[in-house]
């Protein structure tokens, strides 16, 4: 297998985040209390909540060489998160720290807990085509703008048939109005953080053709946190592989999105 586990990187990376965000792993009063008054503190400070995909029993797509998404997600995501909180600007909150299983339903519930924001999801995806690369960014819609995007969605939902849950069933009872209204506000600020994304990540890396695609992925689901899915690139295709694999790769995407974090919410 290619793809190591570089325990002592991902050990330092957490320890560059700031200290108190591995408390909110812990659902207790104390750990809420704890966000609240980080929050009031750090008021200037958005609330970023960072989604590695897959973990634990769902290792997400496989490389050819072997390499499992749900490390190469959670590799990345810790450097967004370091490179975010190096800038001052942000609190990150993430939804795993480590290889576990984590519902998606639950990772919609942690970025409402944690009052975040903005939700990015992180991915890497394998497709039929080995010869099929670059990275892509998906929002929220009831209806797919294309097959592959559907069929996408249908691989990264599967990870809640595992705990046998499906968000679609468990609707937030709501005023339908207001409901409506939040929904389509939100929508708006996916789509202008999933444009910010596709420029910064297109600066700097390969780009798979129609890049911004959208479809129903249940971890995009709160209704009231601007969300978006990057795919870093596909495992399926062996160069790629080896670069998202790469600690220095991981560091150039992480870039991408923290400027793209930036852009959002500076010019946006
Ligand atoms: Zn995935």
């Amino acid at each position: 297998m290619r793809f190591r586990v570089d325990n002592g990187r991902r050990q330092l990376l957490i320890g560059l985040l700031s200290g108190g965000v591995v408390g909110f792993l812990f659902s207790t009063e104390t750990s809420r209390a704890w966000v609240r008054s980080r929050r009031r503190v750090n008021r200037h400070r958005r609330i970023i909540m960072i989604d590695p995909g897959h973990g634990g029993q769902d290792p997400g797509a496989i490389g050819v060489a072997g390499t499992r998404e749900k490390f190469v997600a959670l590799d990345t995501a810790l450097a967004i998160a370091a490179q975010l909180e190096s800038s001052g600007r942000y609190r990150v909150l993430m939804t795993r720290y480590s290889d576990e299983y984590i519902t998606l339903k639950d990772r919609v519930v942690l970025a409402q807990t944690g009052r975040a924001d903005l939700f990015v999801s992180v991915h890497a995806d394998a497709n039929h085509d080995p010869h099929i690369h670059g990275a892509s960014v998906y929002t929220l819609s009831e209806r797919a703008s294309d097959k592959e995007a559907a069929a996408l969605a249908a691989r990264e939902n599967s990870s809640d048939r595992i705990a046998g849950i499906d968000l679609s069933e468990h609707e937030p009872i709501v005023n339908e109005i207001l409901y409506d209204l939040t929904r389509r506000e939100t929508n708006n600020l996916s789509l202008r953080f999933a444009q910010a994304l596709v420029a910064e990540l297109g600066r700097d890396i390969a780009l798979m053709d129609n890049t911004h695609r959208s479809a129903g992925f249940v971890v995009l689901k709160a209704p009231d946190i601007p969300s978006a899915l990057v795919e870093l690139g596909c495992l399926s295709n062996a160069r790629e592989e080896r670069k998202l694999g790469q600690a220095g790769y991981q560091m150039r995407l992480a870039d991408s999105v923290a400027r793209s974090i930036d852009n959002y919410f500076l010019y946006g």
